[in-house]
This record gives structure tokens, C-alpha cells and sequence, in this order.
């Protein structure tokens, strides 16, 4: 008989049931921290535990509308969402220029081969950051390819190619997959 746990309260038994159905590891990343959905009605979401551990993003709420695609836990590494049979939920790539993405480009060679980094200055937020030169903040690509083919427009802004490789390379990022 199928269970729908969706319809079970949040109550102390929880924290066991989490533990014996969780992954050893990530599916995403392989690593093994993980934070838990709270579904469906919280009794008291204003006490003090559970106000602690939303502090501490090991746990988040979801709402009421709950199906089998709802995930369960969710990877405090890579975020990856989890169902409850240990699966990865319907997640998918995007491409996405970050602060993240900006501070791993600066630690690479390309971009220290640069030549304009070193006479100009230039900071990679400089060039692509929310107030960049180039424009390309909060702009989201479904493809490496379509990112690279932008980035590469009016000969990539004086940008070289490599420069631009790196950070379209470190610019994937696993968001839920939107219906
Ligand atoms: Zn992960």
C-alpha cells in the first residue's frame, strides 16, 4: 500500500525517517550534506528549533502541494534537490554569469595571460559584473554554445577567446526544472 507521506504531519519522528532514506552521497556532486523539505503544515513554524535550523539552511519549508516529483532533502553542497527514493529531482543546467563564476575566472591563466588585466586593471566584475562594461549580467543561457556564441558577438567585446571559454566553463549552474 502506497503511503502518501505528504498527508503525514511534521512530528519528532522525522529526523529517523530522513535518515534511513537518504543517499549516501549526493548524485550531483557526491558529496554528503544534505538539508531536509519540510512538507506540507508546519504546526508552529515560529519555535525556536526549527527557527535555528532555517538559520542554518538544514532545513526548508515547501509548501502544501505535494507530488511525486517534490523533493525530500536538498544538497547543501550543489543544491541539488532529492526525492524521496534517494533520486535526483528533475533539475537541469543553465548558464548564468555569477559572483562565483566572476572570482574563479580571475584565478585562472587565461585570464591572467590577459594583457589588458595587467595594463588596464581590469577586474573581471569591471567586464562582466552587474555594472560591467559588457552587459551580460543576469542574462541566463540554456547551452554552453548559446552562451559562448553571445559572448563571442562584436568580437567578444576585445575579450580573448580563451578568456571567454573559461568563464562560460565555469558558469553552469543546476537550477529545478521549471514546468
Ligand atoms: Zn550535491
Amino acid at each position: 500500500m502506497e503511503v502518501n507521506k505528504a498527508a503525514v504531519p511534521v512530528d519528532d519522528d522525522w529526523e529517523d525517517e530522513v535518515e534511513e532514506q537518504l543517499p549516501d552521497r549526493c548524485p550531483a556532486c557526491g558529496v554528503n550534506r544534505f538539508g531536509t523539505y519540510l512538507w506540507g503544515l508546519i504546526s508552529d513554524p515560529f519555535q525556536e528549533e526549527l527557527n535555528a535550523q532555517l538559520s542554518r539552511d538544514e532545513v526548508r519549508i515547501v509548501g502544501c502541494i505535494i507530488d511525486d516529483q517534490t523533493p525530500r532533502w536538498f544538497c547543501r553542497d550543489c543544491d541539488a534537490d532529492i526525492l524521496e527514493d534517494g533520486r535526483l529531482a528533475p533539475t537541469e543546467v543553465r548558464w548564468e554569469i555569477t559572483y562565483e563564476s566572476l572570482a574563479a575566472l580571475e584565478e585562472s591563466q587565461a585570464w591572467k595571460n590577459w594583457p589588458a588585466v595587467d595594463a588596464n586593471g581590469f577586474t573581471a566584475l569591471y567586464a562582466y559584473g552587474p555594472d560591467g562594461k559588457m552587459g551580460y549580467w543576469g542574462m541566463v543561457w540554456d547551452t554552453a554554445q548559446d552562451m559562448r556564441s553571445t559572448l563571442c558577438q562584436n568580437m567578444g567585446g576585445g575579450v580573448p577567446i580563451e578568456v571567454i571559454d573559461k568563464l562560460v566553463s565555469f558558469s553552469a549552474r543546476i537550477v529545478p526544472k521549471q514546468d
